[in-house]
């Protein structure tokens, strides 16, 4: 009998986890699975915030997808999806056309720019390992140039982080911890330096705790960051942001974190989708498809007692894959009834810089050090998840 072909596209945390359960699931003749990327490498898209501020190697956030995953298992394809022809079974890539039998969808997202315009040509929006490398190059080439031009133009040293949500807070925290030694490396008074997050909803980090809130503004404020709260962007320029109320702020770096849409290839596949995610079913399978899986950010999933989407995160994608390879599995072997996702959200904790955090775990609020320690068992634990305590080892935290 012709073994299926399973094929999984994007190797995120929705991708590898769905890759690595299903090879310890299924037996070697069982079925082909195949992962196509477009990097050869996976790499943690929650610490970039780290990389791009450069507190940290973009090395540690990546690792070859050769070292993480079974080669001899898997057959991984390094290549860029271009469409999906769901009717036809076939996903287009740029250098190839591959059938599939089951399909797992989980490309990942791309920055929502709410209609704004200017933000694809005058910020920096790719929360990627090469997005992050563009950022920190860029916020460093600026310290540099500032002491080396005649004018020293204020907008040089102004870094503006648009959104400020997760991404935004987890970045700013980052730059503004790193802020004192820029300005002794480079010899620039701290005071020349300005940076702004500028925020169009009323709150920052919308959905946290507001004393956790507040704990975060009042700590990023003490290292200089000032808040534009209920402040809509209207456009991005070259020179800067104009806000709705018509106010500009020259900066020569504004970083965009307003949150996400799903992966732009759901869209050109013609799947019916809501900022390019698409409403699953509850066995995640995609509505009118029996054979295609979406996970991750490309999935949208309401929650029905407060009737609005999960946000989209790494811990709802790896719970996605846990469910989707299962499911896979179970339609293989012939099953009816597939087994429903339920997230089982354990908490969130979102890093300030340093030694700073804050986050819900269960029911229990941390703050500081404390949130800090959990932060980096969370980040471990993913790694221990996907490669056991030799990937932990290689590319751990040290929680202390
Ligand atoms: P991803 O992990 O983004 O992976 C998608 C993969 O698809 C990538 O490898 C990409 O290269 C590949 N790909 C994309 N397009 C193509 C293509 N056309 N062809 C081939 N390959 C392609 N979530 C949390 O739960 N906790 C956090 O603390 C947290 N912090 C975050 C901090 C930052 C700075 C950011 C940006 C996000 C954070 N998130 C956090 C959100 C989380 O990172 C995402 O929800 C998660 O990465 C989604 O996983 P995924 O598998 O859907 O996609």
């Amino acid at each position: 009998m012709k073994k299926p072909n399973i094929v999984i596209l994007g190797a995120g945390y929705g991708g590898m986890i769905t890759a690595t359960r299903l090879t310890k699931q299924l037996g070697h003749n069982e079925a082909n699975i195949t992962l196509v990327n477009k990097h050869d490498y996976h790499y943690q898209t929650t610490w970039l915030h780290e990389p791009a501020a450069g507190t940290l190697s973009p090395e540690r956030t990546r690792m070859e997808i050769k070292n993480v995953l079974d080669l001899n298992k898997i057959n991984f394809i390094k290549d860029s999806v271009v469409e999906i022809k769901r009717e036809d079974k076939k996903v287009i890539l740029e250098n190839s056309v591959i059938d599939f039998d089951y399909l797992v969808v989980g490309l990942g997202s791309e920055a929502e720019t709410f209609g704004v315009p200017g933000v694809h040509e005058h910020a920096f929006s790719k929360w990627t390992v090469n997005g992050a490398r563009e950022v920190k190059d860029h916020i460093e080439y600026m310290f540099a140039k500032y002491n080396n031009t005649e004018d020293k133009r204020d907008e040089l040293l102004t870094f503006i982080v648009a959104g400020a949500g997760f991404t935004g807070i987890e970045f700013i925290g980052e730059l503004s911890e790193r802020l004192p030694e820029l300005c002794s490396h480079y010899d620039i008074p701290r005071e020349k330096v300005k940076m702004y997050v500028i925020e169009a909803a009323p709150t920052a980090l919308p959905g946290f705790d507001p004393e956790l809130v507040e704990y975060a503004m009042n700590l990023l404020e003490s290292r200089g960051v000032e808040f534009k709260i209920n402040c809509p962007i209207k456009e991005v320029t070259e020179t800067g942001v104009t806000l709705a109320s018509g106010d500009e702020i020259k900066a020569e770096t504004v970083v965009w974190a307003t949150g996400v849409r799903g992966s732009s290839i759901i869209e050109k596949s013609g799947f019916e989708a809501m900022r390019g995610r698409i409403k699953v079913n509850p066995d995640l399978r995609a509505p009118g498809h029996e054979d295609i899986f979406i996970i991750g950010d490309c999935a949208l999933l309401i929650n029905e007692e407060i009737n609005r989407p999960y946000p989209p995160t790494a811990q709802i994608a790896m719970q996605m894959a846990e469910v989707c390879a299962e499911n896979i599995k179970l339609l293989m072997k012939g099953g009816a009834s597939l087994k429903t996702f339920t997230p089982d959200i354990k908490g969130t904790v979102a890093s300030l810089g340093g030694k700073e955090a804050i986050g819900v775990v269960g029911t229990r609020k941390l703050f500081g050090a404390q949130a800090n320690f959990m932060k980096k068992m969370i980040d471990n634990r993913y790694l221990f998840l996907l490669g056991g305590p030799a990937l932990v080892l290689k590319k751990g935290k040290n929680p202390l």
